[in-house]
This record gives C-alpha cells, structure tokens and sequence, in this order.
C-alpha cells in the first residue's frame, strides 16, 4: 500500500443531531408505528436529505402543502414550526396531524404573541424565507413584526413606533452576529423590550463555540450539514471567520479533495440536522487517502432531552 500522509482529524463537540431533531425523527417513527405507512410530513421534518430519504424508505411523505395530504392520513408538522393557519386548516379538515415543532421554536411562538398582547411591535432576528422565520410570523396578526436581517436593517427601520418595539430572535442564528445586530437595536431603541434569555439555541450556540474552541488548531475544516440548514451555514461561515478554509458538505461524496490538499489538521463537525453517521462517512472517507488520526476536541456534554407528544406514547 502507498505511504499516505498523516491526518489529525479534530472532531468539534458537541455536534450533530440535537434534542429537536432527535424528537423530531422519532415523532415520525412513532407515528408510523401507531398509524401505519403512509404518514405525511408537512415540509422536511429536518433539514437533512438523508433523514428524509431513511424515514421515505420508512413510508413517510414529504409534501409542501397541506391539501396533498388525503383526508384520512395523518400528517406531522416540521420541527421548524408552522404558522398558525396550518393546524387551523387541519382541524377544520378533520384530519389527525402530531406537531414535531421544536419546543424551543414554540417557546419564541408563545413569547411573540405575549409581545403582541402587550401592544408591542415585534422586530424578528432571522433570515429571509426561513421556515422557522415563515412559522413565527404566522403567529401573530400581520404587520405587526418585522424581519431585521442585518445591522444595516436596523438603520433604514421606521422609528414611529419606537416606543413599544420588542425584539425576538430564530433560533439557530450566529451568535455573534446577533449580538451585533441587538446592540445597534439598543442603541436605537434603548426601550426596546428584549427576551429575558437568548432566544439562539443551546444546541446552535454550542456548536459554534466548538467550532471556536477549534478552529486555530485547524488549516481546514468540513462541516457536514444540508445547504439549507441554518445552523449548519453558521458553522461554515463561522470557521471562516476564525481564518480556517471552510466547506458545508451534505455527505462524503461532497468532499473536493483537491481543495482539501494536504492539511495537517482537519477540523470537523456537523449541524443539529446531520446524524452522526454522516460524520463516521466522512472519516472513512479521509482513512482511503490519509493515516488519520481521529480526536475529540474536550467538551461539555449536552443533557437536553424533550418530552414526545402525549398522543404518540400514551
Ligand atoms: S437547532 Fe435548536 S431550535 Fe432547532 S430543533 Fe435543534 S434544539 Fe430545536
């Protein structure tokens, strides 16, 4: 066999599936236990194509809208959440649907429409088109919250109503550029009314201080996570950030070698979407061309479990 070049592997934790997903899937599972194939699933339950390909194979049905589903299956919502007209519809069709929304996606939906009955205007940290940004704007009445993308939203927002603004944030945001943007609300809007804790995830939030924690020990890093997974563009863009060449791949297969050329050290991690297989695939894949040597990078281990729906496990 030819000699291959060393590799330290540096594997970011913590990493990979959070306690949103980990629910999320197995609300799917189960309701295929209870129901029988086929369950309909409102969206991409999670942002991961292989999730999604395993739970079709399992007799799931992603669909894009409710009125694909048939009166007599039942249907989950994502975990990003769902704007209130959707359960609405459901139960004026009758139809039996289980909620996979994050806990903490519902708890930002509970805090907007507290904001709301308050009298306050609400400005939502987020991005653009984001489910979870569509899901929390269709908790509340319209016109009454607005998206701030950047710190330069914050400039160009109206000041009429600065009296009784709040803000809220997604969930799965970057840590530091929210940061930024909620300083220049307060310098704006030193009345602002903001969330008593963060509203950014333990899950995002620890997965980018991993990523931190890291990155000067790395000359490339590879994060496994769809490219339309919030979370997981954080931490490439956040890898960069820190000065380490830095590529969102979706599976081993993804991985340009010419690029990746001979480092020294490759830092790895994975968003709260992509399983932990993913993350062995990859390292495979890099034993076929280096003498790897794999490293867990120290960490503080997550804890967070959240409770399945009652209808599902009673
Ligand atoms: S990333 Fe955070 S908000 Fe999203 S599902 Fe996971 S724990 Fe919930």
């Amino acid at each position: 066999m030819l000699n291959r070049p060393p590799l330290k592997v540096l594997i970011a934790a913590p990493r990979g599936f959070c306690a949103g997903v980990d629910r999320a899937i197995q609300i799917v599972e189960l309701a295929l236990e209870r129901f029988g194939a086929p369950v309909y699933v409102r969206h991409e339950i999670v942002h991961n194509r292989f999730v999604v390909e395993r739970l079709q194979a399992l007799g799931a049905i992603f669909v894009d809208e409710l009125d694909e589903v048939p009166d007599e299956r039942p249907v989950i919502f994502s975990a990003h959440g769902v704007p209130k007209s959707v359960p609405e519809a459901a139960q004026a069709r009758a139809l039996t649907y289980v909620d996979a929304t994050c806990p903490l996606v519902s708890k930002v939906h509970r805090q907007a429409q507290r904001l709301i009955e308050d009298g306050r205007h609400i400005l939502f940290i987020g991005h653009a088109g984001h489910p979870e940004v569509i899901g929390t704007f269709g908790q509340v009445p319209e016109g009454s919250i607005t998206l701030v993308e950047t710190v330069e939203d914050v400039a160009a927002l109206a000041s009429a109503s600065a009296e009784n603004l709040a803000f809220l944030t997604q969930t799965t945001l970057s840590v530091d550029d929210t940061a930024a943007i909620v300083a220049a609300l307060r310098l704006r809007f030193p009345n602002i009314r903001g969330p008593r804790s963060e509203d950014i995830c333990y899950a995002t939030s620890n997965r980018q201080a991993a990523v931190k924690a890291i990155a000067a020990e790395c000359d490339r890093m590879l994060v496994i996570g769809a490219p339309n997974s919030s979370n997981s563009l954080r931490l490439a863009e956040l890898a960069e950030r820190c000065g380490v060449p830095s590529r969102l791949i979706e599976r081993a297969g993804d991985i340009d070698w010419q690029w990746l050329g001979q480092p020294r050290t490759l830092g790895l991690t994975a968003g709260a979407s992509a399983p932990e297989v993913l993350v062995r695939e990859v390292v495979e894949a890099l034993r076929t061309r280096f003498e790897v040597s794999e490293e867990i990078a120290d960490h503080s281990p997550e804890r967070m479990i959240f409770k399945l729906p009652r209808e599902l496990v009673a």
